[in-house]
Parts: structure tokens; C-alpha cells; sequence
């Protein structure tokens, strides 16, 4: 049982994924990229028993095709799930549980807000390699007054929150990125987080202007280098971290226009969703199976590898 191709858009997606039965295959499929293996026998026969259930022919052990999976005794149907964790891999934009609920025709708002909390959850769980080699770094406010940035007038009378962005330099491409919510400025706080997502030994350039003053002694090759100041960036001059300012503004830009500010309290959240999707915009598939939890060992990203991958079964089990 080859494991099947990713639809490239949404009218493929639509077509392969119409039936809850065409996403039980597909569950299967990537439980079993090889064909069906009795977790108990070994044997290599099974049939459908019940909703997501198989049973091995030879020792009737059941097996549930969404064990360990976000999907797990969900009773929102699979194709409603797999509808909402591809709109989130591949839409840029993003999706808010509004739209899920329109596009699903569902009664609850509550049903799209919990499914949408669960696929964020998993997506919080998947940064686990730190950036290394050449690492831009920017902090920023967000939701506070931001002078020059389009649709400004949204973020006021919110109170703005530091948080600190790191982007991965590929020649003079973004690799991955991380965005943090700052807790505080203190050089603890700062070495920690460094030290949590950026590989020791990398060359770290900043703006010279900030106090990131303690990344030589955390073991890392600081680059300090004077921003221009805002009117002269305007006027076209290059900044030092140039790929740490393209990625801000993009967040700024998908945080206006898809949700319209994000409370403190939930920003850490989004800053997951959004570093999530730029870190994968090349794997769909992946990411898509990320999302659901159907990763195999096969894959980079299996499931259980997954950072935090406990607490969020914990999660599920309480859902
Ligand atoms: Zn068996």
C-alpha cells in the first residue's frame, strides 16, 4: 500500500478526501505505509470492524486507526478535520474558526474553535531542532502602536508585547525562523531563550543598538551591527537584519488581517502557527501530517518524537 500522493489543490484535495471512508484509507495508509502489521502477532491481514477500527484476521486484536492520533474518539467527522489541517498547512493567511465554521457548515462555533485549538496545540509541538549557523536576531512590539507599519490604527489600545524573532540565514534567503514571547529583558531570560532555539557556535548578527550583550558569553559569534535609522530604511538603505525585519513584517501583516489582534495571553500561540507554516511552506504533506499527528517513523517528524508529544495526548484524552 504505497503511501498516497498529496493533493496540490484544494479541487484534488476535495475530490481525494470527499468521504469519512477515503480518509480512513488514507489513516491506514500512512499507519501502514507498508501494508497492515498486527501490533500484537505480527500478521499481515486485517479487516474493517467498526468506525476507524481494524482487527487482525489471525488474533483479533483491534487496532483503532487514530490511536495516538489528534483524531482519537474525535466526533467531529475526518473529513471536517482533514479540511481544517489543510487550510492551516497551506493557507497563508491562515484560518480563524469563523471561516471554518462557514466552509464546514457547522452549527457550533465552539466545534471549529476546538478543532483549530487541537491543530495549533500540535503545531506548538513541532519546533524541536534549534536554528543554527548564520542566525538573524530582532525583538519587536507587538500590538502597541507601531509607527509605519500599515493598518497601525488595529493594534492600539492593546497593550503591546516584546517578542523576540530569530531567522535562519541561507545565503540571502529566510531558512527556518522562531518567534518567542519575552517575558521579560533580564540577561537570564534572554540567555535561556537563546540558548533554547539557536545551536551553540552559531554567528548571531543583531542590531548594535540593543542589548543582546550577553550572546558572546552564552557561546555564540555576535555581530553587532548599527541599524540606519527608520527614515533612512524607508528611504531604501539595507537594515543589518534584513530577513528578521521582512519576517516581522510579515507577522504584523497576518496578524492584522486574519485575526484582527490576538490578545497577550494567546500570542505565543499564533507565533507558533506562523513560524510553523513558514518553516514547512515546502512540505505540505508533512506539515499536513504533522498537524493530524500521522507521522510515521518514516517521515521527519514522527509523532512521538514530538517535543511536549505527552502533554498533548494528556490533551486529547480530555477533549
Ligand atoms: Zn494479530
Amino acid at each position: 500500500m504505497p503511501r498516497p500522493p498529496f493533493p496540490t489543490n484544494v479541487r484534488q484535495f476535495q475530490r481525494q478526501f470527499a468521504t469519512e471512508e477515503a480518509c480512513q484509507e488514507y489513516l491506514a495508509a500512512c499507519r501502514w505505509p507498508d501494508g497492515f502489521v498486527c501490533p500484537r502477532c505480527g500478521h499481515r491481514r486485517a479487516y474493517a470492524v467498526a468506525k476507524r477500527r481494524w482487527q487482525c484476521a489471525e488474533c483479533r486484536h483491534q487496532v483503532s486507526l487514530t490511536a495516538g492520533t489528534i483524531l482519537h474518539n474525535t466526533k467531529t467527522p475526518l473529513t471536517h478535520w482533514f479540511w481544517a489541517a489543510y487550510l492551516m498547512t497551506t493557507d497563508k493567511r491562515g484560518v480563524s474558526a469563523l471561516l471554518i465554521q462557514r466552509q464546514l457548515g457547522l452549527h457550533r462555533y465552539e466545534t471549529a474553535w476546538l478543532m483549530l485549538h487541537k491543530l495549533r496545540r500540535a503545531m506548538v509541538n513541532a519546533a524541536r531542532e534549534p536554528l543554527h549557523g548564520e542566525v538573524e536576531i530582532e525583538d519587536t512590539w507587538i500590538g502597541g502602536p507601531q509607527p509605519g507599519i500599515k493598518g497601525s490604527r488595529q493594534l492600539k489600545d492593546r497593550r503591546a508585547v516584546p517578542i523576540l524573532v530569530a531567522v535562519e540565514r541561507r545565503d540571502d534567503r529566510s531558512g527556518r525562523i522562531r518567534m518567542v514571547v519575552l517575558p521579560n529583558f533580564t540577561a537570564m531570560t534572554m540567555t535561556a531563550i537563546f540558548k533554547e532555539h539557536i545551536a551553540p557556535g552559531s554567528t548571531v548578527y543583531t542590531d548594535g543598538l540593543k542589548g543582546f550583550a550577553g550572546l558572546q558569553a552564552a557561546g555564540y559569534r555576535h555581530i553587532a551591527l548599527k541599524q540606519p535609522v527608520r527614515s533612512a530604511l524607508r528611504k531604501g538603505a539595507s537594515s543589518v537584519v534584513p530577513l528578521a525585519d521582512r519576517a516581522i513584517g510579515n507577522l504584523q501583516h497576518w496578524l492584522i488581517g486574519t485575526y484582527h489582534g490576538v490578545s497577550r495571553g494567546q500570542l505565543q500561540v499564533y507565533l507558533d502557527e506562523f513560524v510553523f507554516r513558514h518553516n514547512r511552506r515546502k512540505q505540505p504533506m508533512a506539515a499536513f501530517q504533522t498537524l493530524l499527528g500521522l507521522s510515521t517513523g518514516r517521515t521527519p517528524t514522527p509523532y512521538r518524537r514530538i517535543r511536549g508529544g505527552r502533554d498533548m495526548l494528556k490533551l486529547l484524552a480530555e477533549a
